[in-house]
């Protein structure tokens, strides 16, 4: 514990349970910039771990590091995200419990530097057994191949995972690692074929281009001394362009154009991901398939489209007897190549998830898992200036995440309570199943709208859609749209948009593309051509993409629903990538979003602080002659003999069955103060 007055003056205090002004934001954001300016980046409410990216190397992850958190309470010493790990691990090895980390917060905020180190701790820390040593190389070894596939640099991130993922780690009976499971969930495959200005595509694209062996290069049919010819990576003026030498008309239409960035090595990471290959046990010829799954997705980015001497070119289309050719414009042509790009790619890195699983599953038939711990490091709520599809999935997912947090935490809070006979207080907050309900629920639904326009033939559109959702959720609470009850327009809402209020704030959905997106469809006889030419690879059709996306989202609740959980909140302090700078009202928006003020409301509403009767003994017992030096008779009586001396008013405390509860953080800080003088 920080303790004194003066120390927790300059560096805040380390549990935000402990702020005598928890209802005040401007206290909260206060306490976490004094840490912060003093490289205190971790912060607790309660058992939840708040983080603050320090865009730097802090010397606080070393194996001395990591042996300082074994073992000891997650009170004791200063916050850390060893301790959370630790703590996790203890009740996995204790208790037989599964455990799953749930860590979120904005791109860029620290999620996935988050969960390598709670990774990197288990596999330093927890015991080996001789056949299982591999198993923690391929479990370390698996990030930088999926972040190869999956994460690309963006704007606000130069290492940007571009999915979500749940990673289970499996521990036998003696609590050594033994094999580990990977969920993925909706990768960006628009990044394929597109991407905003001063992005980049997936980093395995340029690591091949850069570094990629000559010989090899020269297999896939690639080039590296021009990687401007790909036009899946560099910049094309949106436009339609006339090839002199064919006169051809090519569309193009991707913007990335940023082939270097100066943070990022691709040699470097080449080297890493070739390895890490070998170590989760590709061979050589399953890399070099993947690779030229990898380099077909760039010549497709190549292919050009010739009008005929009508103007058009032709697609097949399955009738219900017979196939129908029709002519398709130029625009089309392009989207129909760029949809089968994206799904190509989307659907090897499903596969590459399916294969990294194969290595990690136990090697050893007689190795029996004896419990879990889950990592799920997936996007926090999303915000921008103009909101898609993508950020409707997001959003939705992170509401799921909030009522799972509500409905654990208060689960948590009163089984502790009537764990301890101690009367359970109501806590009243915002129950946000009202918003689940209003996206998923099964016919009324905003994602049950969805999939019916995407079937309905005819005129369905993205406008019509939105009339539909205008037509059935009009009324609802949570649900606007820019017309007013009384016929009049609401300016803050576009005509092609949705407002949800979310439980973190209202968000505006454009609906653009939402049709589309969520068909997700491929036209049947480009699945058929690369069927052909990718054995074994099952090009099935999607479906509704959203639907699907409801159900593994349904399937992971249930997974964590069956774990005891533990949080990670990460915030960016700055845009710019920078150490020490901390950004006030950009920590705002997040402490906002993230829903910490809530949390540590309905942490609040009870106890600031509770400990074992042992554990408070110990540290106060000098502060009473007859606890002291040791009390020798019941531990409770200890305690009560303790905070009498002490002068606690019956309304400051109760005692529970193991546990001293405290309900203002004063009490405690005055007991504090008490032991340093
Ligand atoms: P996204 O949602 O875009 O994937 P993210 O939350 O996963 O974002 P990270 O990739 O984990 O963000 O972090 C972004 C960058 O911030 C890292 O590449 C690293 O430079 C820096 N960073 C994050 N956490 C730490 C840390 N604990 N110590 C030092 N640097 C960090
Ligand atoms: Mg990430």
């Amino acid at each position: 514990m920080e303790s004194g007055l003066s120390a927790r003056d300059r560096v805040g205090v380390q549990d935000f349970l402990l702020l005598d002004n928890y209802t005040s934001e401007a206290a909260f954001i206060e306490n976490l910039r004094r840490r912060y300016k003093e490289n205190l980046i971790y912060t607790y409410i309660g058992s939840v771990l708040v983080s603050v990216n320090p865009y730097r190397e802090l010397e606080i992850y070393s194996k001395q590091h990591m042996e300082r958190y074994r073992g000891v309470n997650f009170y004791e010493i200063s916050p850390h995200i060893y301790a959370l790990a630790d703590n996790s691990y203890r009740a996995v090895r204790t208790e037989r419990k599964d455990q799953c980390i749930l860590i979120s917060g904005e791109s860029g905020a620290g999620k996935t530097e988050a969960s390598k180190k709670v990774l990197q701790y288990y596999t330093t820390m927890c015991p080996t057994r001789n056949n299982t040593q591999s198993i923690r190389e391929r479990l370390l070894q698996s990030t930088p191949v999926l972040e190869a596939f999956g994460n690309a640099k963006t704007l606000r991130n130069d290492n940007s995972s571009r999915f979500g993922k749940y990673m289970d780690v499996q521990f036998d009976y003696k609590g050594a690692p033994i094999g580990g499971h990977i969920l993925n969930y909706l990768l960006e495959k628009s990044r394929v074929v597109h991407q905003n200005h001063g992005e980049r595509n997936f980093h395995i694209f340029y690591q091949l281009l850069e570094s990629g062996d000559g010989a090899l290069l020269k297999r896939l049919g690639l080039d590296r001394t021009n990687p401007q010819q790909y036009h899946y990576l560099v910049k094309v003026r949106p436009s339609l362009c006339v090839c002199a030498k064919s006169n051809i008309v090519i569309y193009s239409c991707n913007i990335g154009n940023c082939p270097r960035v100066s943070s990022i090595s691709d040699k470097n990471s080449w080297k890493v991901v070739s390895k890490a290959f070998t170590v989760i046990g590709f061979n050589e010829e399953e890399v070099e398939e993947l690779l030229k799954v990898v380099a077909s997705v760039l010549h497709l980015g190549n292919t050009q489209f010739g009008e005929d001497e009508y103007g058009e070119t032709h697609l097949t289309t399955e009738m219900p007897i017979k196939y129908m050719i029709g002519p398709l414009s130029l625009e089309q042509a392009v989207s129909a190549r760029d949809a089968l790009a994206k799904a190509i790619y989307g659907r090897t890195f499903t596969w590459l998830v399916q294969k990294i699983n194969q290595s990690l599953a136990f090697q050893v038939s007689a190795l029996k898992c004896s419990s879990v711990i889950g990592l799920l490091d997936i996007y926090g709520f999303e915000v921008f200036q103009n909101n898609s599809f993508e950020q409707f999935c997001i959003n939705y997912c992170n509401e799921k995440l909030q009522q799972l947090f509500i409905e654990l935490t208060l689960k948590s809070e009163q089984e502790e309570y009537e764990a301890e006979g101690i009367g359970w207080e109501t806590v009243e907050y915002f129950n946000n199943k009202i918003i689940c309900d209003l996206v998923e629920e099964k016919f009324k639904g905003i994602i049950a709208i969805l999939d019916e326009e995407c079937l309905r033939p005819g005129d369905a559109c993205d406008l019509t859609f939105l009339e539909k959702l205008e037509d059935r959720l009009g009324g609802h609470a949570h649900f606007v749209t820019h017309k007013l009850a009384n016929g009049k327009i609401r300016k803050a809402v576009g005509r092609e948009e949705f407002r949800l209020l979310h439980y973190a704030g209202e968000v505006n959905y454009n609906i653009n593309g939402f049709l589309d997106k969520n068909n997700d469809l491929l036209y049947r006889n480009l699945k058929e051509v690369i069927m052909m030419m990718i054995e074994g690879f099952t090009l099935l059709s999607c479906g509704q993409a959203a639907t699907q996306f409801k159900l593994s989202l349904a399937k992971l609740m249930d997974i964590l629903m069956s774990k005891q959980p533990s949080y990670i909140r990460c915030i960016k302090p700055n845009d710019a990538k920078q150490p020490g700078r901390f950004e006030e009202v950009l920590v705002r928006h997040q402490v906002k979003y993230l829903g910490l003020m809530e949390n540590l409301r309905v942490r609040r509403a009870g106890f600031a602080y509770r400990r074992s009767f042992e554990a408070f003994l110990q540290r106060y017992k000098p502060l009473c002659p007859d606890t002291w030096p040791n009390w020798q008779g019941k531990l409770s009586d200890g305690v009560s003999t303790l905070v009498k001396h002490l002068d606690y008013k019956a309304e400051e405390y109760k005692l529970g069955r193991s546990k001293i509860f405290i309900r203002f953080p004063k009490t405690l800080f005055l007991t504090e103060d008490a032991l340093e003088l």
